[in-house]
């Protein structure tokens, strides 16, 4: 039976509790043990595949379609396992199912209450993803614990120990230590605070992280382990790190996986931690600077492009590059006004996205891109704009559009599917998950991703048209990769310019920070060249690791 763990969080928000569970899972991956990490949010949505990218950032797709918190990222690029939908349950989703239950009689004639009925759910939603194959389960609970939605969540979590036997089951209370400028000390308050809360919701921590800007002296860590009544080699600190990916390594020299594998019993060697050594070490030595324009329309959080960036960032550690991505406001670039923000980048990317602000400006920066030979990597709805701006000024019908954005266009280049045009309904509609594409042979896609059919995750409704196939690759528009039985483009590129692909998918779901997604490795080495070329410099990609071959597979609308 695995065992479990369960991370909380108090005294603020956004203290990285999912990179700490997600670095714990690569910790204890590094000792050989079989690893999954789980997310339970207590808001109402069913789940994030409805908020605005604004209220919580991006919304994370699973190769089975789940629709899921950006903290499974976190986790797929930490602990290098792809999840699945039942690896995030919501507030929302499980009420979903005990109202379903309720209404088919399931309870038979019994109230209907939080305590039990709710938190057996959430209990069961934990125990879907303990199955046999795993030794140990990481279940991060979303919020921060005095929150009133988190209740039923501590109380699942607290039973838990119960149900599965107490040496099965460990607490971590991840908090924050902050440094008051003033009386020019780190104050411990808030986490006792914290986990008195936590107390009077039955759940004693074993083990307490502690957040902060600088490292935690001695002294404090005891004052903690005696306030808190946890072991003094139970208080963790994590300070802040030049990079997430070095947080494994503090956390190991902490002692958190060898404290953890104490509370649970888990007797394992030593963790192999060599290729966590060596992508930190590739990490710091990625100092040229490269310079990527991020052309989207929720660019004041950049937590709503957090895989594109992460991505962008793996394919700057594999070619020794600092990716420096200019944040770029798909309205500014609008009209004539592309040139001025966009001749400084040596690369463009245009993400994906919905509704009908900052689409113009999409486009406008894939002519700037195609014309001025600049490297555009696009996705989704990159591609839809990238499609859209060839048909305009490439065959010359000025009036073509996407007609989720002009539904009555004369050129619909980017149209839904013919079997869903009479659909009114378009709850449910989108196309989610894992695909497969069949690239051509000889084509950049195929080149970059070494292998001929390859999987990608997807999350959109509307598709290249493919009534207009004919015309565009007459003029050098390539079609370079179709789902198995060609109705569907999944990529396109031009074979006239160093760089300019696009994919119907989205790419960066699938990039490892020690394996770059192939498309974005090679949007980073054509930006590189481009950047030399430009600077007259054409020095060689130093330090460049081969090619790491292609990422195969192991399937409501947000508002604007
Ligand atoms: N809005 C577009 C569609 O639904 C693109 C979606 C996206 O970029 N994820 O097809």
């Amino acid at each position: 039976m695995p065992k479990h763990v369960f991370v909380t969080g108090g005294v603020v928000s956004s203290l990285g509790k999912g990179l700490t569970a997600s670095s714990l899972g690569r910790l204890l991956k590094a000792r050989g043990l079989r690893v999954t990490l789980q997310k339970l949010d207590p808001y109402i949505n069913v789940d994030p595949g409805t908020m605005n990218p604004y209220e919580h950032g991006e919304v994370f797709v699973t190769d089975d379609g789940g629709e899921t918190d950006l903290d499974l990222g976190h986790y797929e690029r930490f602990i290098d396992e792809n999840l699945s939908r039942n690896s995030n349950a919501t507030t929302g989703s499980i009420y979903q199912a005990v109202l379903a239950a309720e209404r088919r009689g399931d309870y038979l004639g019994k109230t209907v209450q939080v305590i039990p009925h709710i938190t057996d759910e959430i209990k069961r939603r934990i125990s879907r993803v303990a199955i046999d194959d795993v030794d140990v389960v990481i279940t991060e609970v979303g919020g921060t614990v005095g929150d009133i939605e988190i209740l039923p969540f501590l109380e699942a979590i607290r039973q838990y120990r119960n149900d599965a036997g107490r040496g099965n089951v460990c607490y971590i209370h991840v908090t924050l230590v902050p440094f008051i400028g003033p009386a020019g000390e780190q104050k411990t308050k808030p986490t006792q605070h914290s986990v008195t809360e936590l107390r009077s919701r039955g759940i004693q921590p074993d083990l307490i992280v502690c957040r902060s800007e600088q490292p935690l002296s001695e002294e404090l860590k005891v004052k903690v382990s005696n306030m808190c009544d946890v072991d003094e080699r139970a208080v963790v600190n994590a300070a802040d790190a030049s990079n997430i990916y070095e947080l494994p390594l503090i956390l190991h020299d902490e002692g958190l996986d060898a404290v953890v594998c104490d509370l649970l019993d888990l007797e394992t060697p030593e963790p192999d931690l060599s290729s966590w050594l060596g992508l930190v070490q590739r990490v710091e030595e990625s100092v040229e600077p490269v310079r990527v324009g991020l052309i989207g329309k929720y660019v004041q959080l950049a937590d709503a492009y957090l895989s594109v960036v992460e991505s962008l960032k793996h394919a700057g550690f594999h070619h020794r590059a600092d990716v420096v991505i200019d944040w770029i406001q798909a309205e500014d670039v609008e009209g004539l006004l592309a040139v001025d923000r966009l001749s400084e980048l040596d690369a463009i990317v245009i993400p994906g996205g919905f509704g009908t602000r900052g689409f113009e400006g999409k486009i406008a920066a894939a002519r700037y891109a195609r014309e001025e030979q600049v490297p555009c990597l696009g996705l989704c709805l990159g591609l839809q704009a990238m499609t859209v701006e060839f048909a305009r000024h490439g065959l010359g019908l000025v009036e073509a559009n996407s007609t989720e954005f002009d539904p009555t266009t004369r050129h619909p280049v980017i149209d839904l599917m013919v079997d869903q045009r009479d659909v009114t309904d378009l709850g449910g509609t989108m196309r989610l998950g894992a695909y497969y594409a069949v690239l051509s042979p000889g084509s950049k896609v195929a080149e970059a991703y070494g292998e001929p059919v390859v999987s990608e995750r997807h999350r959109h409704r509307y598709e290249f048209n493919s009534a207009y196939r004919k015309r565009f690759e007459e003029a050098g528009f390539v079609c370079s990769g179709t789902s198995p039985d060609q109705r569907l483009v999944e990529f396109i590129e031009l074979a006239d310019h160093p760089y300019w692909v696009a994919t119907q998918a989205h790419p960066e779901f699938k990039s490892r920070p020690d394996r770059p997604h192939p498309l974005f490795r090679e949007l980073i080495a054509a930006a590189l060249r481009h950047r030399r070329t430009r600077s007259g410099t054409a020095s060689p990609v130093r330090g460049a690791v081969e090619p790491s071959g292609a990422q195969t597979l192991g399937a409501v609308e947000t508002v604007d």
